[in-house]
């Protein structure tokens, strides 16, 4: 099959691989019909995720047929299309048990290494180097899906692949992005990042009762996805944004502020010339601007909700400031198979399309190129889909006709 190789920082490669096989009868193969790339595999192109191997398959938003199933399999079929979350989860753990999926104690053969970095293990991730896990992700023509009775939801309607395959990632995280910010009836939520996961965050913020959503980032295109759910705009390059919060707020501060950008955070003056310079020495792998935003901007007695991701030691963080206002943190990998079944009622219901945020559709062969684009936001590029069946590997999705010879020259 074909699928898209990890080789090294900024370096990936469409190569031909061996198709996937049953290793364990609790697993599947699917052929997949629709994949993505996240905001969470620029930090593995950026290099700034260790344990990645060249050769590494990855891609962790994937959707498609049931294609094999291995003997002890029961809920899933041949056949049967599916969604597969992209956090691996055993299901009878105590942490799967108490539907903390992401934390699931069985699913990450190299646990040892996330332990010396953490303490403990979480669970393992598709295509998210060795210390996740070290499976092969989905940006391929098929997956071996692992405990294939817990992970994947059978679609039983027929709604296109691109209002479903957000099912896999970005929506529920978005969605438990809100929750953790324990929106009451009537609050304010300030959202960081209006990229595909910030935009699901402030859908979500309305669906469980915000009054108003403020959305912050600097790119036209994606601020004008969230103002297209309702959220009010804020471009940080051009507005102080602790100032400009405290306006908007009477002066008390947002009641839930979420962070939906994470470690590669675009800093601003001294301390964001602070971070990128220690991030670029490796000396520290996360760039925690937002995250420190957000801790002065939140009112007192409010919550920090962290969807975005941090990966070391965070450096010069406002800890006093959380203390002294009495603020609440909560964060982590999406708890993924614990939304799957009642967003995808959202969507039948028809409360959110999620395909609105797509602004490419490529081929298998163009997904190195879109790496690069969708890092770079060129081409108002908000988010990609792939179809890994696409003929010569290229729709031709990649930029806007006429515009190919600015990509050469890039
Ligand atoms: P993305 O890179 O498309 O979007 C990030 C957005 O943040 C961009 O629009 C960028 O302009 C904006 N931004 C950068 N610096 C900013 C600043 N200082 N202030 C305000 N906005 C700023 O990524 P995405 O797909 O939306 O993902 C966002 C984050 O969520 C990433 O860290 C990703 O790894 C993480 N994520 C977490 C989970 C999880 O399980 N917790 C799952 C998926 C993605
Ligand atoms: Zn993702």
């Amino acid at each position: 099959m074909k699928a898209l190789c990890w080789m090294g920082k900024e370096k990936l490669e469409v190569q031909n691989v061996p198709d996937p096989k049953i290793l364990n009868p609790h697993d599947a193969i699917i052929k997949i019909t629709r994949t993505a790339i996240c905001g969470s595999d620029l930090h593995l192109y950026d290099g700034y995720i260790p344990t990645m191997q060249p050769g590494d398959i990855i891609g962790h938003e994937f959707m498609g047929i049931v294609e094999e199933v291995g003997a002890e399999v029961k809920k899933v079929k041949r056949g049967d299309r599916v969604v597969v979350p992209f956090t691996i989860a055993c299901g009878n753990c105590f942490f799967c048990q108490s539907t903390l999926f992401s934390l699931c104690d069985n699913s990450n053969p190299n646990a040892a290494l996330a332990e010396t970095m953490y303490g403990h293990s979480g669970s393992s991730l598709y295509g998210y180097s060795h210390i996740y896990g070290g499976y092969a992700g989905g940006q391929a023509q098929y997956a071996r899906v692992p405990f294939a009775d817990v992970g994947p939801l059978v679609i039983n309607n027929d709604l296109p692949d691109d209002k479903l395959l957000f099912l896999t990632d970005i929506f529920p995280t978005g969605y438990m992005g809100a929750e953790n910010a324990d929106i009451k009836e009537g609050d304010t939520v300030a959202i960081w990042g209006a990229g595909p996961v910030g935009v699901f965050a402030a859908a979500s913020a309305f669906m469980l009762g915000a009054k108003r959503v403020i959305s912050i980032d600097r790119f036209p295109e994606r601020l004008a996805l969230a103002k297209a759910v309702g959220a009010e705009t804020l471009d940080y390059s051009k507005h102080d944004v602790l100032e400009s919060l405290r306006e908007l707020t009477g002066g008390n501060g947002p009641d839930g502020a979420i962070d939906a950008v994470g470690l590669e955070a675009h800093g601003t003056g001294l301390g964001g010339i602070y971070d990128k310079t220690k991030q670029t020495l490796k000396l520290s792998f996360d760039r925690p601007t937002v995250l420190r935003q957000a801790i002065q901007a939140v009112r007192k007695g409010g919550t920090v909700s962290f969807p975005g991701v941090y990966g070391g030691l965070l450096d010069k963080i406002p800890f006093g400031a959380a203390f002294g206002k009495g603020i609440v943190m909560k964060m982590g990998q999406t708890h993924m198979q614990r939304y799957l079944q009642p967003l995808l009622e959202r969507i039948e219901k028809g409360q959110l399309d999620p395909s609105f945020i797509i602004s490419h559709r490529i081929g298998i062969e163009e997904i190195p190129e879109a790496f690069r684009i969708f890092r770079d936001k060129e081409y108002g590029c908000t988010k990609v889909v792939i179809d890994p069946w696409a003929e010569g590997g290229r729709t031709g999705g990649l930029v806007p006709k006429g515009e190919l010879s600015v990509l050469k020259a890039a």
